[in-house]
C-alpha cells in the first residue's frame, strides 16, 4: 500500500496517454501548442510496465486522460491490457468524446468502466470560441455512443469561465432533469503559460451553485453532503441526473487526495499544481531493475506535496494542462 509522508493512502493513477489533442481549449493549451515527439512519450510496453508497478503498489483506480487519449494509436488494446492487470478494479478515461461513436463499444468491451465527457456550453458559438475547433454535434454524438456502451454513469465536465459560459450553466444543468448524467462545474485552475487569463476569468463553484439554484430551486445535496471524489454533488429537485461543483481552487480538496499522475512522457507528478516531478521513463529506458523502479516511485509518492499553494499565488508553470493530464 503507497502512503505518502502525511498518510494518505495513495490509490488512484491518472494516466496522460499522449499531449497531442485535437481541441485547443482556451484554458487548457494555447492555439500554436507544440506537441512532444512520439518517440519522447510513453511507449505502449513501458505504460503497461509503470501501470503495472502501481497497481502492485495498490493502485486500484486508474482513469486515462491526456491530450486526447482517444488518439492514441492501440487506445483499446491499451485499455485491455490495463483493465487486466492484477489488482485493478477500475479503468475510466476522461475525453472530449469526438472520437467515442468510432471507439466507445470497442472500449467498453475492452474494459472501460465509465467516462467523464468535456462539454462547457450548449451553444454552438460559443463552443467554437472555447474550443477553438470544436464542433457540438461530435461531442453529442459522443456522449450518445457512450451512453449505448454502458460507459455509464456518463458524468459531463464543464469549466466554467468568466465572461465565455457563466450564463450556460443553466442549460448545462437543465439536461440533468431529463437525462441520468452528472454534470459537474469545474473551477478553472491556473497552470502553465495561460495563468492570467485562467487567474482572472475564474468563476467561483458558490457562484455557479447559486445561479442554479436561483432558477432551479434549492439544491439537494448528496452523498451526506460529503465529498464525491472531488466533487460537491447535489440533485435538482425532480431530476434524474445530478450537478456537481469541483471547486479546487477555492475550496480544494487536497486533505482528501488519492491521486498520483504519470505524464504522457514518463514522469511521476505528485500533485496537479505543484510542479515537482519523478522522471520514471529515462531509468526505464536505461534498464533501471523492477526494484529500483519501484523504490523511486515510492520515494517520490512519500514526497506527495500536502496541497496546492493557490491561495498563496504559487502557481506551477513547468508544463500546461494537457502535457499532465487533467
Ligand atoms: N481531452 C480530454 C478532455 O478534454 O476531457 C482529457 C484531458 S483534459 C486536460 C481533462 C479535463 O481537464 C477536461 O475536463 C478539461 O475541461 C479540464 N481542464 C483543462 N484545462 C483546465 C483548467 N485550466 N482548469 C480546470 N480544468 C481544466
Ligand atoms: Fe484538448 Fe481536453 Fe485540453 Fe480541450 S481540455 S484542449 S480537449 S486536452
Amino acid at each position: 500500500m503507497a502512503v505518502d509522508r502525511f498518510g494518505r493512502n495513495l490509490h488512484y493513477l491518472r494516466i496522460s496517454l499522449t499531449d497531442h489533442c485535437n481541441l485547443r481549449c482556451v484554458y487548457c493549451m494555447p492555439e500554436d501548442m507544440v506537441f512532444q515527439p512520439n518517440a519522447e512519450l510513453m511507449q505502449d510496453d513501458e505504460i503497461l510496465v509503470l501501470a503495472g508497478m502501481f497497481a502492485q503498489l495498490g493502485f486500484n483506480k486508474i482513469r486515462l486522460t491526456g491530450g486526447e487519449p482517444t488518439l492514441r494509436k492501440n487506445v483499446v488494446e491499451l485499455v485491455r491490457e490495463i483493465a487486466h492487470l492484477p489488482g485493478i478494479d477500475s479503468v475510466s478515461m476522461t475525453t472530449n468524446g469526438i472520437l467515442l461513436p468510432r471507439l466507445a463499444e470497442n472500449l467498453a468491451k475492452a474494459g472501460l468502466k465509465r467516462v467523464n465527457i468535456s462539454l462547457d456550453t450548449l451553444d454552438e458559438k460559443k463552443f467554437k470560441t472555447m474550443t477553438r475547433w470544436g464542433s457540438i454535434k461530435d461531442v453529442w454524438e459522443g456522449i450518445q455512443a457512450a451512453e449505448q456502451a454502458g460507459l455509464t454513469p456518463v458524468k459531463i465536465n464543464a469549466v466554467v469561465v468568466r465572461n465565455y459560459n457563466e450564463d450556460d450553466v443553466l442549460d448545462l444543468a437543465r439536461l440533468t432533469l431529463t437525462h441520468p448524467w452528472q454534470i459537474r462545474f469545474i473551477e478553472m485552475m491556473p497552470l502553465g503559460g495561460a495563468t492570467e487569463f485562467q487567474q482572472q476569468l475564474v468563476v467561483s463553484a458558490a457562484e455557479i451553485s447559486r445561479r442554479v439554484e436561483r432558477e432551479f430551486g434549492e439544491l439537494i445535496p448528496l452523498h451526506n453532503g460529503k465529498l464525491d471524489g472531488e466533487a460537491r454533488v447535489y440533485r435538482i429537485p425532480g431530476a434524474l441526473g445530478e450537478v456537481g461543483f469541483i471547486a479546487s481552487v477555492t475550496k480544494p480538496f487536497c486533505a482528501l487526495c488519492t491521486r498520483a499522475r504519470l505524464t504522457a512522457d514518463g514522469y511521476l507528478r505528485l500533485c496537479l499544481l505543484r510542479e515537482g516531478e519523478v522522471d520514471l521513463l529515462t531509468p526505464l529506458r536505461q534498464g533501471a531493475s523492477p526494484a529500483e523502479l519501484r523504490q523511486l516511485i515510492l520515494d517520490g509518492l512519500w514526497q506527495k506535496p500536502w496541497g496546492h499553494g493557490l491561495a498563496h499565488n504559487e502557481v506551477a508553470v513547468n508544463r500546461v494542462m494537457n502535457q499532465i493530464g487533467g
